[in-house]
């Protein structure tokens, strides 16, 4: 699996990261990172997709 986190519209409000803990970080720019897709199982990085407010984080494959 692999997740994407657009830069141009994250917005730093850090949601992802209370849903699925381990898998983002926000970076120096305060714009959130990918730092280990599996530390958290595929339904909270859905509710880390469906909760993020400006739709940046995208995940393709299984
Ligand atoms: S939930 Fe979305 S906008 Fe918020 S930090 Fe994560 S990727 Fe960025």
């Amino acid at each position: 699996m692999r997740i994407d986190v657009d830069r141009e519209l994250c917005m730093g409000s850090g949601n992802c990261i209370f849903w699925a803990p381990g898998v983002f970080e926000l970076d120096d720019d305060g714009i959130a990172v990918v730092v280990d897709p599996t530390a958290a199982p595929a339904d909270k990085i859905a509710l880390a997709v469906d909760g993020c407010p400006t739709k940046a984080i995208t995940v393709t494959g299984d």
